[in-house]
């Protein structure tokens, strides 16, 4: 009964102009995409964009107020008809932030519980759970006590729970947050493989614009309960198409001005000077045309942004400027700078050897590829 998606794929998930209000707030404006069956979506967004909420309509969770919902083509929410599953019926496995395990229960207690709801068999249950202990490498814990283990393995659990009963769709909201960065890592690649394993669809939601690379097939930029932009992670990432898409995927230099030389199609090259001393050349991210005279934002990173003591970094001309480096923050393996070019401040990442001194002055190049340029200077 699966729907087909515009390339014959079969789609797990079709969300159509979901929205979601509580009183004046509306948390989801309107927000459509498809899933296709054994991918993973992933909701990115700054903290109160929605992301959850949307997680939450899926999941049967919240009510929403407008839209619809279906999952492997059958209609789970449906605003106009009054079409409503109930969350357990819809086939859903979940994993949260806060993994909510009970601590009086054991390893396999925890796990088995959703299959015991379905009137499995004593054997039954203890089959399936050894087997998904061993996929999440809790196989040695099945009798321990759910209080005695870390939070890691507090998090294999939860993660165990939601995957014992084989949904076809898992949602994750947030769910490595709580773990320190090794484990993180870890976690990740082993989802990836459980994916791989089970395949099972999934959504996942997280502020973390690293975690939505690693996993994903698919992001989705939220901002403000609507799209923001919807693409491959590395599409989303090279080509941000939007201001805000481009500062949340880590460009951290937006420079506003006027545009000096025109563009007509995107990807054409236009010029903006941003100061006396500044004109950027890039490349016009957008369908409207660009015009003498109009007021456009460049987005770039930091790391993009090459930084040298003198001029022999400059192959050429253009995009080349002096400034005077304003602070310096050591990242570990790498230098953040801001640099003042003729008192606009910009990031550029630097190595840590040679490094640079508050007071110094250097040279600045970055390559017109480099530069997002967009209509407009709101952000
Ligand atoms: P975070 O990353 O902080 O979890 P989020 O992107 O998941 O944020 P949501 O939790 O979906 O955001 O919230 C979106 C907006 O809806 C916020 O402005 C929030 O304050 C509001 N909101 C969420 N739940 C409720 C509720 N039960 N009642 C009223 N307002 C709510």
């Amino acid at each position: 009964h699966t729907q087909d998606g515009m390339a014959g794929e079969p789609l797990v998930v079709r969300v159509q102009e979901l929205g979601k209000s509580y009183g004046d707030v509306q948390a989801v404006k309107s927000i459509s995409f498809d899933v296709v069956a054994g991918k993973t979506l992933t909701l990115l967004g700054p903290s109160g964009c929605g992301k959850t909420t949307t997680l939450r309509c899926i999941a049967g969770l919240e009510t929403p107020t407008h839209g619809r919902i279906s999952i492997a083509g059958r209609t789970m929410f449906d605003h106009a008809s009054g079409v409503s599953v109930e969350p357990e019926k819809r086939g859903i496995g979940m994993v949260f932030q806060s993994y909510a395990i009970w601590p009086h229960m054991t390893v396999g207690g925890n796990v088995g519980f959703p299959l015991k709801i379905k009137r499995l068999s004593r054997t039954q249950v203890r089959e399936r759970v050894a087997r998904i202990l061993d996929l999440v490498g809790l196989g040695d814990l099945y009798d321990r006590s759910a209080s005695q283990l870390s939070g890691g393995q507090q998090q294999r659990v939860a993660l165990a729970r939601a995957l014992v009963f084989e949904p076809q769709l898992v949602l994750f909201d947030e769910p490595l947050s709580n773990l320190d960065a090794n484990l993180r890592d870890r976690m990740r690649a082993e989802l990836q493989r459980l994916q791989a394993e089970l395949n099972f669809t999934a959504i996942f939601v997280t502020h973390d614009q690293q975690e939505a690379l690693s996993l994903s097939d698919q992001i989705i930029v939220m901002r403000n309960g609507l799209v923001d932009r919807l693409g491959a992670p590395k599409e989303v990432f090279q080509n941000p198409a939007t201001p805000f898409s481009a500062r949340f995927l880590g460009c951290a230099n937006n420079l506003q001005g006027e545009v000096v030389q025109a563009a007509y199609r995107p990807g054409d090259s236009v010029t903006v000077r941003v100061s006396e001393v500044m004109s950027l050349a890039g490349r016009w991210c957008s369908e409207e045309p660009a015009h003498v005279g109009t007021m456009a934002t460049v987005a770039f990173r930091a790391s993009h942004l090459s930084i040298g003591f003198d001029d022999s970094i400059l192959a050429s001309t253009e995009n080349t400027f002096e400034g005077q480096i304003a602070s310096a923050s050591f990242l570990g393996d790498r230098i953040d700078y801001t640099v003042s070019v003729g008192g606009i401040s910009v990031h550029a990442d630097g190595p840590i050897n040679p490094s640079f001194a508050r007071g110094d002055t250097v040279h600045l190049v970055i390559s017109r590829d480099n530069c997002h340029v967009f209509p407009g200077t709101e952000s």
